[in-house]
């Protein structure tokens, strides 16, 4: 019997897992497994608490559809029925200028405009940073081929004021990080690639939406999509898949040792034989857990960054539901100087999430905005995002729940060279046969991203052990 050791039971183990699983039972091969997980839940980052008749997410809320891997999944899982989708038509995201919310102009993919009018006629940017938007059009091809920070990039094409009212918040949404430490190239490669192609950015989108046939456009997906009962219900119908008796929580794994034909792992009740392991850990509790047996890649695991963030969800009744405005919520650039960096209006953002006359609001803090504000009080907390929103949006009143979701380092932050690093991390891990790589700190933070490496790192040493 051959067996295989995961290291961590969020969704990049959970995924891995399940791929060892499916191939057990399709193949009738001999092969087991067992997932070490330090906590007392499996899941990791994926929480869902149903508060109110209000899905509330602690973690993440959705998926981006365009990476089909997380869907994918729940449709192997049967949860095809559970799928649904944001509610574009009312997509609508602020961005906090000198107090007040502005709409993001229409036709704006990310941050170059696509559309000449919307973007000319909008209060977001400075007539300075309209006429660089023209100018870009004329941007020359990139000779130079390194990397850059995103913050660089932008600066470069359209200057700071771009940099600060969009790049960096809508980066802040998704890495917790800020646009001026993050590696273009890791990030954003198909903007470093556009670039290098057609030099303006704004001529290189136009050309690819030209590309798109029109009956394909008028069936676009919907940008996000989450699950009917929250993103939570993914990780139980992966567990309810798996074999019990293979799940270990509450097992801390202190290190993984490689010996004459396979792995020991090594945790507080001993050490247990393996042909193969998965360590699907944040890259820095792998830098851990891999320190004795391959320093060398242990450090440069441990080189990638990772930032802390907290989530808070207020409920509210009907009133501040009217009062808010349309749309998906604020981004907060960090010059108008408030804590948090965004807010969603769930109940807008996705249908079921909130019973129709109730509110619900997730603000966002990560970063050094986390960082400052870490060793506050839940109640601190609440009263600080309470103070922000009516500053803000002029929410008023009691919420009628609030609840803080705090997340230690769990956002990769992908730094100017990351690609390069990844190329020295894959040639030390190939030293050590027997051994892959999962999780967030690599090739995409995201839930489908994390689902793609668990199945490809079982992958990979289903093939080999097939193979020996
Ligand atoms: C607040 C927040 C919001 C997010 N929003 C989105 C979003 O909307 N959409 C999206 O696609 N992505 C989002 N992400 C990113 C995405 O959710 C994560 O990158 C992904 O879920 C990480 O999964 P993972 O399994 O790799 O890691 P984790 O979920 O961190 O799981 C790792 C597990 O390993 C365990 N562990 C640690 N050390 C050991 C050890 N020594 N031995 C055994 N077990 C150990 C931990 O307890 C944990 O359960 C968000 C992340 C956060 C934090």
């Amino acid at each position: 019997m051959k067996r295989i050791a995961i290291v961590g039971g969020g969704i990049s183990g959970l995924s891995a897992a399940f791929e060892i699983e499916e191939y057990r039972r399709n193949s009738g091969s001999a092969v087991d497994y067992v997932l070490y997980e330090s906590s007392a839940r499996l899941g990791g980052v994926l929480r869902t608490e149903k508060i109110d008749g209000c899905v509330v997410e602690a973690g993440p809320d959705s998926f981006i559809s365009e990476k089909p891997w997380a869907a994918d999944l729940c449709r192997e899982l049967g949860l095809g029925d559970q799928l649904i989708g944001s509610n574009d038509a009312d997509r609508k995201t602020y961005i906090l200028v000198r107090g007040r919310l502005i709409p993001m102009p229409d036709g704006l993919m990310f941050m170059v405009p696509t559309k000449i009018l919307p973007t000319g006629f909008s209060p977001l940017f400075s007539w300075k940073t309209k006429l660089r938007m023209a100018q870009e059009l004329l941007h020359p091809p990139r000779s130079a081929d390194g990397d850059e920070s995103v913050a660089s990039m932008v600066e470069r094409h359209y200057g700071a004021e771009m940099v600060d009212r969009l790049a960096d918040p809508l980066l802040s949404g998704v890495y917790g990080g800020e646009a001026e430490s993050l590696s273009v190239r890791a990030v954003l490669p198909r903007f470093a690639e556009m670039e290098r192609k057609y030099g303006s950015l704004g001529k290189a989108m136009l050309a690819a939406r030209k590309k798109i046939p029109a009956a394909k456009a008028q069936v676009a997906r919907p940008l996000f999509t989450s699950l009917h009962d929250g993103m939570q219900h993914l990780a139980e119908s992966v567990i309810a898949r798996l074999t019990p008796e293979s799940l270990r929580t509450n097992s801390s794994v202190g290190t993984v040792q490689p010996e004459a034909s396979g792995w020991n792992v090594v945790n507080e009740s001993g050490a247990e034989r393996f042909d193969a392991v998965i360590i699907a850990l944040p890259a820095r509790a792998a830098s851990m857990v891999l320190r004795e047996c391959g320093p060398e890649l242990a450090g440069e695991l441990g080189a990638i960054q990772y930032s802390s963030s907290i989530t808070v969800a207020l409920g509210y009744d009907n009133r501040v539901r009217q009062s808010l405005p349309p749309g998906f919520g604020f981004l907060v650039p960090r010059s108008e100087g408030k804590r948090m960096l965004a807010a969603t209006f769930v109940h807008n953002k996705f249908p079921h999430r909130a019973p129709p006359d109730r509110a619900l609001l997730r603000c966002f803090f990560a970063g050094a905005n986390a960082e400052a504000v870490w060793e506050s009080s839940d109640a601190e907390l609440i009263a600080i995002v309470r103070h922000e929103l009516q500053q803000i949006a002029g929410v008023r009143g009691e919420p009628l729940f609030a609840r803080v979701y705090r997340w230690k380092l769990a956002m990769a932050q992908y730094g100017v060279g990351h690609l390069e690093r990844l190329e020295r991390i894959e040639a030390l891990r190939r030293k050590l046969p027997g051994l892959a790589l999962a999780g967030n700190g690599y090739r995409g933070i995201g839930v489908p991203d994390c689902v793609r490496s668990g199945r490809e790192a079982a992958k990979e040493h289903l093939e080999r052990l097939r193979k020996a």
